[in-house]
């Protein structure tokens, strides 16, 4: 039998955590974490991961702050805008969505933010500070995968990880993680010889490639966690479209010995993290023991 990891469950107890920390941050400390979400630009899939950040961040309690630019807005304007969001005491947490328009660098954008507010965890400071065990903002898809394994399966300590994709928003923080956990950490990606063989040395498999359904069930060590990161679109009979993950999820049933769905696995983790983030910024930038507030 392969259990279903529910993340779409996991990330309501997370807000409802979240919700119960904003409602002691306010009666206890006068506080009310604030989050700044920057859009620049129509790009349809981003309009909706904003909308949906703004609901959940409203309905935990928290203020939810808008800036919505349109596409031709400048560097220096954009830069601009995170100058003052920078030092407005009632924002707490900053998230610029990205992709950014071509005509914006989104580096120097990212390390613009103050650190203590870049609640994505994109921030060379952040990253050098999860590379170097300090304590930093820990980027919001990776930390959730995290939260689910360690539900799953408790202590992390000497299992073999490999982690399928090298990107710096996902693979890489997820490597850090990983071997923060004691795991014996593997990083896999396009150019890697025999990837079925590597796989199937895992007892946690991480997809996060973009490629549907590329991970088969006999590449998978039975009995291993798979959590997979992917979100693709895919065509179903009569041209409507369904989103599948990177791993055949029903060839994995009867091998793995748990798996994310798609959806309702990792998806639904990633906002409930930056929502969590939220209020470690808060909590950070008051001086305030996190701990406390449950
Ligand atoms: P990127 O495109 O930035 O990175 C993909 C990685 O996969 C690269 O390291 C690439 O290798 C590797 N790769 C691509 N093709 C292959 C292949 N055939 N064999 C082995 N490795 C391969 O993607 P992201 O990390 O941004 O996202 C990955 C997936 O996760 C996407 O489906 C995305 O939609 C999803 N995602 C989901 C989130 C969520 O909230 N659930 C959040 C973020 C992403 P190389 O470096 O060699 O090119």
């Amino acid at each position: 039998m392969t259990t279903r990891i529910d993340g779409k469950a996991y990330a309501a107890k997370v807000r409802e955590s979240v919700a119960g920390e904003v409602a002691v941050l306010k009666e206890r400390h006068g506080i009310t974490p604030g989050l700044a979400v920057v859009l620049v630009g129509e790009d349809p899939a981003s309009q909706v991961y904003v909308r949906n950040k703004g609901a959940q961040t409203t309905e935990t309690g928290m203020l939810s702050i808008e800036h919505k630019l349109p596409v031709d807005t400048t560097q220096s304007d954009l830069l601009a805008l995170i100058d003052d969001l920078n030092s407005d005491s009632s924002v707490n947490g900053i998230l610029v969505q990205l992709p950014l328009p071509a005509q914006i660098d989104a580096e120097p954008v990212i390390n613009a933010l103050r650190l203590d507010k870049d609640v994505d965890g994109f921030h060379i400071g952040n990253v050098g500070r999860l590379w170097t065990g300090g304590e930093g903002m820990v980027p919001c898809t990776p930390l959730g995968c995290l939260m689910l394994l360690r539900d799953q399966l408790g202590d992390l300590t000497g299992k073999r990880a490999l982690i399928l994709g090298r990107s710096n928003i996902v693979g890489k923080p997820m490597a850090a993680l990983l071997l923060g956990e004691n795991c014996t950490v593997t990083i896999a990606h396009s150019r890697t010889a025999d990837l079925p063989v590597r796989c199937s040395e895992a007892d946690i498999l991480i997809a996060a490639v973009g490629r549907p359904q590329m991970v088969k069930g006999d590449w998978i060590k039975p009995g291993a966690t798979v959590v997979d990161v992917g979100i693709n679109r895919i065509e179903k009979d009569g041209g409507k479209t369904r989103l599948v993950g990177d791993v055949d999820y029903d060839g994995a049933q009867g091998v793995a010995g748990a798996i994310t769905p798609v959806p309702g696995g990792v998806g639904p983790m990633t906002i409930a993290c930056l929502l969590h983030n939220t209020v470690e910024a808060a909590c950070r930038q008051n001086g305030i023991d996190r701990a406390s507030l449950s």
